[in-house]
C-alpha cells in the first residue's frame, strides 16, 4: 500500500525511499485540481505513480507539482513525473527554480555532500521546462477548485529556497522541513539541520511564522501526520538550539564530523528510549550535524 487517506481529501504517498517504508512522503491533496506536495527522491518515482493509481487519480489529472523546496528527497523525481503529467505545472520558491530547470549545480554540491554512490541510489533530478514552473515569493494563494484553497508560504531556515503549503479551509499544514522528523513508532524529534545551507535563526523564526497560522494538524515529509502541533514546534525550536550549542562546543573540541555524529546519535537514541537507531534514521542525524558544522564554519 503506497497511498493512504489521512485528512480532509489529503492522501499520504509513502515514496518507500531506497525500499524504506515510512521515511519520505508526498502529499496527494485530491480536489479538483490534483496536487502532489513533494515527489520524493528521482529513483522512487514509480511508487508516488503506484501510489496515485490507488486512489484513482491519473497521471494526466495532475494540475500542480509542489516540490516544497529543491532537495533530493523532496524535488528529485518531479522533472520525471512531469513528463507523465501533461497537464501539471510546478509551484516552486524563486530562490530553488533556477535549481530544477538546470540541476547541474544542486546535483554536484549533493554528490560533494552524499558522494556518488549514495547519488546513484537517490537518482538524479531531470531538468524541468522552465516554462512549466512558476515562481512564488513569500505567499502565494492557489484555487484547488470547488472552494478548496491553498496558502502557499515562504519557510526559510531547513533551506532558503524552502515553502510550506497550509489548506485554507481546514487549516491542515504540509510543513515541508520546517519542522523536525518524526518517523512515526520513534518517540524522538530529530532537527532537520543539513548543509548547505541552514540557517539557525531563520529556521526559528520560521517555526513562529507558522504557529501563528495556527494549523489544526501538521502533515510532515519525514514522516506522516502530527496532531500534537505545538508539541512539534516546541521540540523542534528546543533541538535546533540545543543541538546548535551542543555540536559547536564538540567541533571547538576539534571533534571530527564521525565523532560529533556519535555523541548526537546517542543522546537521540536516548531520547527515543531505544539501544539503536536504524539506518535511516542514523543518516538524518549525520546529515544534521554535518549541517551545523558547515553552518559553524561559514560564520564561526
Ligand atoms: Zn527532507
Amino acid at each position: 500500500m503506497y497511498a493512504t487517506k489521512v485528512s480532509d481529501r489529503v492522501y499520504i504517498l509513502d515514496t518507500f525511499a531506497l525500499g524504506h517504508q515510512g521515511t519520505v512522503s508526498a502529499y496527494l491533496v485530491n480536489g479538483p485540481k490534483p496536487t502532489l506536495v513533494d515527489c520524493g527522491y528521482a529513483s522512487s518515482y514509480e511508487n508516488v505513480l503506484q501510489g496515485l493509481a490507488e486512489v484513482g487519480v491519473m497521471p494526466t489529472d495532475l494540475r500542480y507539482l509542489i516540490p516544497t523546496h529543491v532537495h533530493l528527497d523532496h524535488a528529485g523525481a518531479t522533472g520525471r513525473l512531469l513528463k507523465e503529467m501533461p497537464n501539471a505545472e510546478v509551484l516552486a520558491h524563486e530562490r530553488g527554480v533556477p535549481h530544477l530547470v538546470d540541476p547541474t549545480r544542486l546535483i554536484e554540491s549533493s554528490t560533494k555532500v552524499f558522494g556518488s554512490a549514495i547519488m546513484a541510489s537517490y537518482g538524479l533530478p531531470e531538468p524541468i521546462p522552465a516554462d512549466r514552473v512558476r515562481a512564488v515569493g513569500r505567499e502565494t494563494s492557489l484555487d484547488l477548485g470547488d472552494g478548496l484553497s491553498a496558502t502557499l508560504i515562504h519557510t526559510p531556515g531547513h533551506a532558503p529556497h524552502q515553502i510550506s503549503v497550509v489548506l485554507d479551509r481546514t487549516k491542515a499544514m504540509f510543513t515541508a522541513d520546517a519542522v523536525g522528523i518524526v518517523y512515526p513508532g520513534m518517540k524522538a524529534l530529530i532537527p532537520t539541520t543539513p548543509p548547505p545551507s541552514f540557517n539557525p535563526s531563520e529556521l526559528v523564526a520560521t517555526i513562529g511564522t507558522i504557529r501563528q497560522m495556527k494549523p489544526t494538524e501538521l502533515l510532515v515529509p519525514h514522516f506522516g501526520v502530527r496532531k500534537d502541533v505545538g508539541w512539534v514546534f516546541d521540540r523542534t525550536t528546543e533541538l535546533v538550539q540545543r543541538w546548535v550549542e551542543e555540536v559547536k562546543g564538540l567541533w571547538k573540541k576539534g571533534m571530527s564530523l564521525d565523532e560529533a555524529t556519535e555523541v548526537m546519535l546517542r543522546e537521540v537514541a536516548k531520547d527515543a528510549g531505544a539501544a539503536d537507531l536504524p539506518i535511516y534514521a542514523q543518516v538524518s542525524v549525520r546529515t544534521s550535524v554535518m549541517g551545523i558544522i558547515h553552518y559553524l564554519e561559514k560564520n564561526f
